[in-house]
């Protein structure tokens, strides 16, 4: 497959041909547009469009007909600021630094994003982008640093209900009005749609079509789940509608991934950013190409931080060159958490997946060892047995990888947190 690099490069050859033969002027494509939408919180198999018989997705199902489905897309941690930070950078936690902080203490738990880091916006508004991001997450909010290389950072949090996230239609609002006055450059637009996430506060049609009054608790949580995930899919129906008004949706390459999921009651959790498992870190992951008409299925190991590379590269815009965490692992991927270990202090917990086979390995103790073909569920942790000496392999793979990368392991600075932000956060249930 040709490279959007690929062909911006023969456009600009041609171009320069055609200026050699004659005083013709012929100007090269305009640059490709470029959109991420990220879908806070959302589980794979809460949509249509991987299956989920009970959905209310049509939108994102019908945006999956015309993209990249993939199956087997990871997200590089499980909670929402290092795996955003992984997809805006290209590179690893342990390398953005933008993570909860390994040292206990009074300052505050969580790192900003590296200001040395060149991010995506920073990249893209270099080669002539309008930058423009639309955020749900009050943990997005700009003091931890991913606003870097943007012109408009929308990150307002004081509306009634706002302190705990931003609701779709007052994101898709934005976004559309900033999107409706951008003329002259080429765009890179960031939404993130916050929904899913909890506190549940559905719209009546959503919640009447998912029944979300169930006395069992945990199917009333799941219910009112996919309640918010209707709300947000018909707002980013509205956003691509907007988009294809513009003339603008056509030829953009466009990316709709989830940062993590949630869990509901597998492994005894029931939220996210404790834990690597696979309703947290397997994530939904769509991308139109440009001019992309039909959808295919890629069935191949993604890791989202990889997204970074993938819209330059759909842009035509080079990759700087030095950027995005090296490929270690060539065959396959690693997610990263930051996990207590008591008495406020914190270490890292990896995984690492070679499909099928998939390690975990905790700070202190033993690894696991999955084979998620044929246990998807996590259930048979085979570490140790005869006949799956995968697990050593894996086990060796992920030393190589740590020793690669041994120099940037530090912790980046604390960001600036105050006691309206600290309720916020506990809010949203992150008690840190
Ligand atoms: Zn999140």
């Amino acid at each position: 497959m040709m490279t959007g690099a690929g062909r911006w490069s023969v456009a600009v050859v041609g171009l320069l041909a055609v200026a050699g033969a004659s005083t013709a002027c012929r100007r090269p494509p305009p640059p490709t547009d470029v959109v991420l939408v990220t879908l806070d919180t959302t589980r794979r198999d809460h949509l249509g469009a991987y299956g989920y018989a009970g959905a209310s997705t049509p939108e994102l199902d019908r945006f999956a007909y015309g993209s990249d489905l993939y199956t087997r897309a990871y997200a590089s941690s499980s909670w929402t600021i290092p795996s955003h930070a992984s997809m805006l950078t290209g590179l690893y936690p342990s390398d953005h630094g933008a993570r909860l902080r390994s040292v206990a203490g009074p300052e505050a738990p969580v790192a900003m994003l590296r200001p040395e880091v060149t991010t995506l916006a920073e990249h893209l508004h270099a080669h002539g982008y309008a930058t423009g991001a639309f955020i749900g997450a009050p943990l997005l909010d700009s003091r931890f640093g991913l606003d870097q290389g943007f012109d408009v950072y929308d990150d307002d949090f004081r509306g009634e209900g706002a302190a705990v996230g931003r609701q779709a239609d007052e994101l898709t609002a934005r976004a559309v009005a900033w999107l409706q006055v951008q003329h002259d450059r080429p765009i890179f637009l960031f939404v993130n749609y916050f929904d899913a996430h909890k506190p549940y506060r559905p719209s009546e049609p959503c919640r009447v079509r998912h029944e979300v009054d169930d006395p069992n608790p945990l199917a009333r949580a799941r219910a009112l789940y996919d309640a918010e995930i209707c709300f947000m899919d018909g707002h980013f129906g509205a956003l691509l509608d907007a988009l294809a008004h513009a003339g603008r949706l056509d030829a953009a390459v466009v990316a709709v991934v989830a940062d993590h999921g949630e869990a509901f009651g597998e492994h005894g959790e029931h939220s996210h950013g404790k834990s690597l498992i696979e309703p947290l870190i397997r994530v939904p992951l769509l991308v139109k190409q440009p001019r992309q008409r039909r959808g295919r299925r890629r069935e191949e190991l993604f890791e989202a931080r990889r997204l970074f590379e993938l819209l330059l590269d759909e842009a035509g815009v080079p990759r700087p060159l030095v950027s995005s965490a090296p490929a270690v692992i060539n065959d396959g991927l690693v997610s990263e958490l930051m996990v207590g270990l008591g008495a406020g202090r914190r270490a890292p917990l990896r995984t690492v997946i070679v499909w099928p086979w998939k390690l975990v390995r905790p700070p202190e103790g033993e690894p696991q060892l999955f084979d998620l073909g044929s246990d998807p569920g996590e259930h048979r942790n085979l570490w140790g047995q005869p006949g799956h000496e995968a697990g050593a392999r894996l086990d060796a793979k992920l030393t190589t990888w740590l020793t690669a990368r041994a120099s940037g392991v530090e912790d980046a600075a604390p960001a600036a947190m105050d006691p309206s932000m600290e309720k916020r956060l506990r809010a949203l249930g992150y008690v840190f």
